[in-house]
């Protein structure tokens, strides 16, 4: 399905993917020239962006002036090397993605903290998460503050780093709409669950989304689902602002009960007491954030790790 959600702003849906909702891939038309923000994975949206480029009367070897990526997980940038070899469009990317939009396969290697058979089954899974696709390089490096420009048009990039490491999202000022990828609204049906991969940072995140929180915003289009168009876009930061708080606050708390604890025991403990929204198709992801999460309250001083065993400062 393709859609004009707002004025010369078309959403290209993907396959349905679970907890994750549909992917939703983003057009963008201004004059002449349009831009792509993640093409998906490497079979869906696929083609439907270009016959959405068509649709609007452009033509995709000559019209599509960028392919943005918020970042480089499997299920927004699959389908990048597809859509590049079609068009003549510019792939943009921080530098702290580019390396795994280089080598997929750096996704399973060094961004998750996942068992060797839970490995095995993502190595050869088709789905969105699906991590046997080339890499490419890409064309340009954008940080903090960069305008990406395409016909009359500019959106600014605000380098966020908490999902991944260069996790970046694009505000639209004049049409006051954000381009949030996977930070914000991660899993669409409950915003305070989110996943970060082992390059992500919770610092970050919290102080990116409230960056975030402070800018005039009517619209958020998360890669993951439904746009949001109608709902208090402020509760939507909001709640993923507090569950990110509560996460860590939580972790905490399941430290403190054991006094000295593994990951697999912190996981043990946050899936059988429910205490956090983790996300349950995802629960294979589930110990990458707790590493994460971990990391952050080492950093704040209130926690502690040797060897493998994490321990809660007493001073
Ligand atoms: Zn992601």
């Amino acid at each position: 399905m393709i859609s004009e959600i707002l004025p010369d702003v078309y959403r290209i849906e993907g396959d349905y993917v679970g907890e994750y909702g549909y992917l939703s891939a983003y057009l963008l038309a201004a004059e002449d020239e349009c831009l792509i923000v993640d093409p998906g994975t490497a079979g869906s949206p696929g083609e439907k962006i270009l016959a959405a480029i068509r649709n609007i009367g452009l033509q995709p070897s000559e019209d599509v002036k960028a392919i943005l990526c918020t970042h480089a997980h499997p299920d927004h940038v699959g389908g990048v090397k597809n859509i590049k070899k079609r068009t003549r469009a510019s792939v943009i990317i921080h530098e702290q993605d580019a390396p795994l939009l280089r080598d997929p396969a750096m996704f399973t290697k060094s961004r998750l903290k996942m068992t060797l058979s839970d490995r095995i089954v993502m190595k050869f899974e088709k789905g969105p998460l699906r991590v046997n696709y080339d890499g490419l390089e890409p064309d340009r490096i954008i940080t903090d503050g960069d305008l990406v420009r395409f016909g009359n048009h500019e959106l600014q990039t605000l380098h966020t780093g908490g999902h991944s490491a260069g996790h970046c999202v694009f505000y639209d000022p004049d049409r006051k709409t954000l381009f949030c990828g996977d930070e914000i609204n991660n899993f669409p049906h409950n915003p305070r669950k989110f996943y970060v991969d082992l390059s992500g940072n919770l610092i970050s995140k919290r102080s990116a989304l409230e960056k975030i929180r402070d800018l005039d915003i009517d619209f958020l289009l998360p890669t993951h689902d439904i746009p949001h168009l109608f709902d208090d876009v402020n509760v939507q930061i909001g709640e993923t602002l507090e569950g990110v708080i509560a996460f860590q606050n939580c972790l905490l708390e399941h430290l403190k009960i054991r006094g000295e604890a593994d990951i697999e025991q912190l996981v043990f403990d946050i899936t059988k007491s429910n205490s956090v929204p983790y996300p349950k198709e995802m629960k294979p992801l589930l110990p990458t954030t707790v590493l994460v999460g971990l990391r952050s309250l080492e950093k704040a001083g209130l926690i502690y790790q040797e060897e493998s065993i994490w321990y809660v400062n007493s001073h």
